[in-house]
């Protein structure tokens, strides 16, 4: 049987070892919210989950933690 370690911090679905602290389906949707909100800095939620497909919960999730701005590359240091 295989480990799972960890948790993705934003789905908290069951994944396996990594360095990063989200799944890949999260780095991804991270990715492109950060992308959006470097290009519109003053959009709102409803304007970055329809741009990007991700649901707003998720992305206030994900701003509440600091995901949009930087981090999600280094891995979690507890
Ligand atoms: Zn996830």
């Amino acid at each position: 049987m295989k480990d799972i370690v960890r948790n993705c911090r934003l789905c908290k679905e069951p994944m396996e070892s990594s360095l990063f602290m989200m799944c890949p389906t999260c780095l991804k949707d991270s990715e492109q919210i950060r992308n959006f909100i470097r290009k519109n800095p003053l959009a709102s939620l409803e304007d970055i989950s329809q741009s990007t497909n991700v649901c707003i919960d998720k992305i206030e999730y994900m701003v509440s933690l600091g995901l949009n701005r930087k981090g999600e590359y280094e891995p979690e240091m507890n």
